[in-house]
């Protein structure tokens, strides 16, 4: 590091210090959607090829029930992300007397192709299902 870089005088080299490697916002030279010099990513100026920018590896799948509808790949759902959870207190009606869990429900959303799942845990009394498909209000609240 030069001298001169601890008093913030850096040697610009476009948005790079050539002393220093610091990175500024100005003096990008950008290709595409990628600095040449420092390798920052802006999200504009992609090079698609397919549903994979060639330069930065972001992709723009076209999602449908996990699977791209443009190039065919699948999504795995690695990282489901919990949108609400809804106590709906005791559903075991039969229970007479014997202590049984709320019923809730949580929706989840996949956070790389956006699809939604529901899952109930607890205890319920018949088919609960009404309760675990996912509804209009469902894709209203994610905004799908
Ligand atoms: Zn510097
Ligand atoms: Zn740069
Ligand atoms: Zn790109
Ligand atoms: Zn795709
Ligand atoms: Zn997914």
């Amino acid at each position: 590091m030069g001298i001169k870089c601890l008093f913030n005088i850096h040697q610009w080299n476009g948005c790079k210090c050539e002393k220093c490697g610091k990175i500024r916002y100005e003096g990008h030279v950008w290709k595409g959607c990628k600095c040449e010099l420092c390798g920052t990513v802006r999200d504009e100026g992609h090079d698609w090829n397919g549903c994979v920018c060639s330069r930065c590896k972001k992709t723009r799948h076209k999602w449908a029930d996990g699977i791209c509808k443009v190039c065919g790949e699948v999504c795995h759902h690695p990282n489901w992300e919990v949108v609400y959870e809804k106590n709906y207190g005791t559903m075991d009606y039969d229970s007479a007397g014997r202590s049984v869990d709320d019923f809730v429900v949580t929706l989840y959303r996949c956070g790389k192709c956006g699809q939604l799942k529901k899952e109930g845990r607890g205890d319920f009394c018949g088919d609960p299902h009404e309760l675990t498909d996912i509804t209009e209000e469902d894709y209203k609240i994610v905004g799908t």
